[in-house]
């Protein structure tokens, strides 16, 4: 009998491309402006300083341009502006940029500029499980505070309550299946008591082998649309717990 479902976000419960179009270019947009509150803000001064060090030590030419460039000792904040939209640009990872944004979206989220929508479908499954009294968990590559101000600040306001454990990559990879074998550990059940939803069959295949059910959710505009053998559901109230649970007694 399932007794916890553990939930992915982007694409399960709210579309993909809220991260694409909406929070990346928000803080994009932001970014010179946060840069600039360095003199009063040692959290970002901090930072900028981190990016300038990365930046020394990045050995990308155009980089390495920009920064000779630079022409005074230590680059301005409006160089290191300059150079972190280089980054964006070339979709190049960067710890002191990814926190920069992370500060960017709270602010977003805070001041109601930036709300995330969730499918129409989410709340009324989520209410339901929970008077079923199924535990709910959300594992999602975006950090367990991120997850958290994302659930706080959606269109059906603050939904957070709903969830009893989160989990990040910190726990592991998503494609990992030891990740999952954690995950059902820390709720304290059998793997094949956990249903694990997501829009990705990699991460569906990984929970599978480690005992969890899986279902997979094909939401229209996912850039994975074959389900790869999983179950699958187009919202969450296409999940039936009882049909789950039966499968096993089928196949045992
Ligand atoms: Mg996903």
């Amino acid at each position: 009998m399932i007794q916890a479902i553990v939930l992915d976000i982007e694409g399960t419960t709210c579309p993909v491309d809220f991260v694409s179009k909406t929070l990346f270019p928000f803080a994009q947009k932001h970014l010179n402006s946060a840069l600039m509150r360095r003199d009063h803000d040692p959290e970002i001064d901090a930072l900028v300083q981190e990016a300038i060090n990365e930046w020394e030590l990045d050995p990308d030419p155009v980089s390495q341009a920009m920064l000779m460039q630079a022409q005074q000792a230590t680059p301005s904040t409006r160089d290191v502006g300059d150079y972190l939209q280089h980054l964006i640009q070339a979709d190049r990872k960067s710890t002191a940029l990814k926190e920069l944004q992370g500060i960017i979206w709270k602010q977003g989220y805070l001041s109601g500029e930036i709300q995330s929508p969730l499918f129409p479908d989410v709340c009324p499954q989520l209410d339901n499980w929970r008077r079923k009294e199924i535990a709910l968990a959300v594992y999602s590559s975006g950090s367990i505070q991120a997850q958290k101000l994302l659930y706080a600040h959606s269109n059906e306001g603050d939904i957070t309550g709903r969830f009893c454990q989160w989990f990040d990559t910190r726990t592991g990879p998503k494609l990992a299946d030891q990740s999952y074998t954690i995950i059902a550990q820390k709720l304290e059940l059998h793997p094949n008591q956990v249903l694990f939803v997501s829009d990705h069959p990699g991460e569906c295949d990984a929970a599978r082998q480690a005992g969890m059910k899986s279902m997979f959710c094909l939401r229209e505009g996912n850039p994975h649309q074959d389900p790869g053998g999983h179950d699958v559901a187009q919202k969450l109230s296409d999940i039936d717990l009882h049909k789950i649970s039966q499968s096993d007694i089928s196949s045992s």
